[in-house]
């Protein structure tokens, strides 16, 4: 068999194309192989489909295409610009590219294969030796089709979160499908605008914004107004995660105050502010030391922990009761930032308490966060908001990608 066959067999090229030549530079590890089409031959016109167009002329186009063992490997066509009655002199379609892009299909699909896998930079660098712009390029093409193609008709519970790309700007929003466990949505900003853009998204990939009905969110102005718009069937849940946030907050507001006269609260924010199981030995020495003492924080510390009992009632009734029970213990506590977060949580008391009828859960936030992790991770170097949101669907969105085998 000779070389031309062989490729030909090999790329799977079939009438009117066919391998002309091929030339082989062992020294700079390449191999060339040039397609040329039949005498003759008419094509179909990219744009309106019309077929059997004749040629108008050929440009020679090429695209890399997968490595020939440890050799890059080269296609050259003449491809030919046909006259369309419709739509006059267009360059034709080739079988084995998209259009506009300087790739296979097949070595886009290994691509994509490593992207998956790989932090973006890792991939295009050392491995497929292309920039990462490249690479980014192929990315945005295959995760921008897969989010078109979507089938969101099934999403009646949502988790809306925010994310930074970088500390303190670029923000985006993540929409996740709670029973798909998956991300439906992300969108740059975190306003009311947001949640409207999420119910036109749905809307055009089969779902139904009426058919939503319960949003767990966290306590920001932009989001109660963006669901209450927009989805206006949920009932809004005011995530677990966050309203502890809060009222770590809150306690720590406290220590800061306190610490001018009590040097011995200095550096102790975690000790205070993150659950007991979570602390290291020499903190929970920290904590055993200054719990049992006068201290604000101490006090403040006490209702941040008893705040999280709440949510060991067995019903919202028994939730609901602890729950103004405590209110009313903060607003006499005469502390001001327990004062001041009581009454926000007062303000919010129905969408506290509707935690015991949607469940939503630190679990599955902290599994997004993990997600979000990961799609930092793999943008690393290459961080914005397009790139970010582009790898999130990617690791979370359980996107069909449809890449060429
Ligand atoms: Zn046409």
């Amino acid at each position: 068999m000779r070389d031309n066959d062989l490729f030909q067999l090999a790329l799977g090229i079939q009438s009117p194309w066919f391998v002309a030549s091929s030339g082989f530079d062992a020294e700079k590890r390449r191999l060339d192989i040039q397609l040329d089409f039949k005498a003759g031959s008419r094509f179909d016109c990219p744009d309106c489909k019309a077929t059997g167009c004749p040629v108008h002329d050929t440009v020679d186009k090429t695209w890399r295409h997968l490595d020939f063992f440890h050799h890059q490997a080269f296609l050259t066509a003449r491809t030919p610009r046909i006259t369309c009655r419709q739509c006059g002199v267009r360059l034709v379609t080739v079988p084995w590219a998209r259009p506009g892009s300087g790739f296979t299909l097949l070595f886009e699909g290994f691509a994509m294969a490593l992207a998956i896998h790989l932090p973006i930079a890792v991939a295009a660098e050392q491995f497929l030796k292309i920039t990462d712009k490249r690479l980014w390029r192929i990315v945005f093409h295959y995760v921008r089709a897969a989010v078109q193609r979507m089938d969101l008709s099934t999403v009646t519970r949502v988790c809306i979160d925010e994310t930074a790309a970088k500390r303190g700007h670029d923000y985006i929003t993540l929409v996740v499908d709670i029973d798909g466990r998956r991300v439906a949505f992300v969108a740059d900003g975190r306003s009311a605008d947001t949640v409207r853009q999420f119910a036109d998204h749905l809307e055009e990939r089969g779902g139904d914004a009426s058919h939503i009905k319960q949003a767990s969110i966290d306590m920001s102005r932009a989001f109660i107004a963006g669901v209450t718009e927009n989805l206006t069937e949920a009932e809004i849940t005011f995530d677990r995660f966050h309203v502890m946030k809060l009222i770590g907050d809150a306690v720590d507001e406290v220590r800061r105050a306190e610490v001018k006269s009590r040097p011995e609260l200095r550096g102790t924010r975690y000790v205070w502010t993150k659950n007991e199981q979570n602390l290291t030995a020499k903190q929970s020495t920290v904590l055993d030391t200054l719990a049992s003492t006068n201290l604000k924080t101490a006090r403040a510390w006490r209702m941040r922990l008893s705040f999280q009992d709440i949510y060991a009632q067995p019903t919202r009734e028994w939730g609901a009761l602890f729950f103004d029970k405590w209110i009313g213990w903060a607003k006499r506590s005469r502390l001001e930032p327990m004062k001041a977060v009581a009454r926000t949580m007062e303000k919010h008391r129905d969408g506290i308490l509707a935690w015991f009828h949607s469940r939503s859960s630190n679990g599955l936030i902290e599994g997004i966060n993990s997600l979000v992790q990961a799609a930092k991770a793999k943008a690393r170097g290459y961080r914005n908001g397009e790139t970010l949101k582009a790898v999130t669907y990617l690791v979370a969105g359980k996107l069909d990608l449809k890449l060429p085998t």
